[in-house]
């Protein structure tokens, strides 16, 4: 917990407080002056007009469209919030590389939780990933194509040994795709197996297609997935 002293500021000290920017979830621009967090209220063509986050917090700031501090109004009501600060911080680090990487999301949370110099009363406080995993997956889901017309990024369209897994990608008709994706290894599996699995999804299916289906052989009486492939097409 924190043991910082609640403090105050007024409009003749702008010069001693520190403004940064950090976005909100939704990603807007929120400003951090002094381990608090303000949410912008208003603007006009030449100010900035913030309100404190805090519940009942009554403190103003007025920045200029250079974003320095121009005006602060009022008292806190409540202690710094750099606990919050910093895990907003850790959170848009790890939104980030959501959306620029094909890392699964879980493996880019604990990274960065190694990584982190979070204080121990942040880490007391911080999400675990199960619990912000959804804005994580809509931050990717977004990023995801929209329509079935795209290129396979290198990261999906070959195994972590550098083996191909695009067997087939082709356009069936004009607006029908289908990708078979599967190495060689897995095809020798499938062929040389007696027993053959399948079956299809149409729920966890990417929006832009229609249908996952995926194919398992059975090997050492293990069920091995040996292929799957997401196609779209037309009902008949
Ligand atoms: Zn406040």
């Amino acid at each position: 917990m924190t043991t910082t002293a609640p403090f105050s500021s007024n409009e003749n000290e702008p010069s001693s407080s520190s403004v940064s920017f950090i976005q909100s979830q939704k990603g807007k621009p929120m400003l951090e002056l002094n381990n608090c967090i303000f949410k912008l209220n208003k603007t006009t063509t030449s100010t900035k007009y913030w309100i404190c986050t805090f519940d009942e917090c009554l403190v103003k700031a007025h920045t200029n469209t250079n974003d320095k501090l121009i005006k602060m109004i009022g008292e806190h009501c409540h202690l710094q919030e750099s606990e919050k600060i910093d895990i907003r911080a850790f959170r848009e680090k790890v939104k980030q590389r959501v959306i620029d990487e094909t890392t699964p999301i879980p493996r880019i949370y604990d990274e960065e939780c190694a990584k982190t110099t979070l204080s121990t009363a942040a880490i007391a406080v911080l999400p675990s990933e199960r619990e912000i995993n959804s804005a994580f997956n809509k931050a990717r889901r977004a990023v995801t194509p929209t329509t079935q017309l795209f290129d396979i990024p290198d990261p999906f369209s070959s195994t972590l040994r550098n083996d191909n897994f695009i067997v087939l990608d082709k356009m069936i008709t004009r607006r029908q795709r289908i990708i078979l994706f599967g190495t060689v290894e897995q095809l020798k599996m499938l062929f040389s197996s007696d027993v053959v699995l399948m079956d299809g999804t149409f729920s966890s299916c990417p929006v832009m297609f229609d249908q996952v289906y995926t194919l398992h052989s059975i090997k050492f009486e293990q069920c091995n997935l040996s292929i799957f492939f997401s196609f779209t097409y037309t009902y008949i």
